[in-house]
């Protein structure tokens, strides 16, 4: 892991410029020390394939009742303030200075899972990425430490339906809205694949996504999530 404190140093001597929260001079990548420390943790004890909190950190009763196309998930953050404003001042008002303060918060989350022959940043349909002329979780994706942005296979998959936007819809029918949505455009067999992406919430998203890179080969599907709902009981 030398290299990830090595890239954590340089991004600290590397910062310039005012914390996004509170104006204060920004000694991380876009955050001031304290307001970092203050973001909304995801929890201790939580299921390791889908992220959300599991009494004693074992796999949780959905996961094993329904197994999805993922294997495991580390998300950086919970969905909750002031993270979901500066997800969607990046996704939504493009806000791309943004994009450091967030790679910064997920290299930190991902650097214990094993190093992944590929990293993919979640894919837009074709549509939307040309309304919003940029992909959050690619531009994410390419702030993660260079070993990890050299992984970066930003074309791999391909999202083939311009579905309705998850957000749009009742929870109890993003899986089906999302079923078939993906493509992988070559086989990769035997490789583990880390799938970037800013905010999960259902996780039919990321489900669809690795299924198919699991049809294309895949050993092995983590997501790598910025900011996690944590969905109520
Ligand atoms: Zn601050
Ligand atoms: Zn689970």
């Amino acid at each position: 892991m030398g290299s990830i404190a090595n890239w954590l140093a340089a991004m600290r001597g590397g910062v310039r410029g005012r914390c996004l929260l509170c104006r204060a001079r920004a000694d991380l990548p876009g955050l001031c020390r304290p307001c970092s420390a203050d973001l909304p943790p995801v929890g201790a004890r939580l299921c390791p394939v889908c992220a959300l909190p599991s009494p004693d950190g074992a796999v949780c009763g959905d996961c094993r009742a329904h197994p999805p196309g993922f294997d495991r998930c580390l998300a950086a953050h919970a969905y909750a303030f002031p993270v979901d404003r500066l997800v969607q001042g990046l996704k939504y008002r493009g806000l791309l200075s943004i994009a450091p303060a967030l790679g910064h918060r997920l290299a930190i989350a991902v650097r214990a899972d094993r190093v992944p022959d590929i990293v993919l940043p979640m894919p837009l349909a074709a549509t939307r990425l040309r309304e919003r002329g940029f992909n959050q979780a690619l531009e994410i994706a390419r702030l993660l430490p260079p070993h990890l942005a050299a992984r970066l296979r930003p074309g791999l998959l391909e999202r083939t339906r311009d579905t309705q936007s998850q957000a749009e819809l009742p929870l109890d029918q993003r899986a089906r809205n999302m079923q078939g949505a993906f493509v992988c455009r070559e086989r990769i067999d035997g490789s583990h694949v880390a799938i970037v992406d800013d905010v999960m919430t259902t996780g039919a998203t990321l489900d669809a996504a690795a299924t198919a890179l699991k049809q294309a080969g895949a050993a092995t599907v983590s997501g790598w999530i910025v900011a996690r709902t944590l969905l109520g009981p």
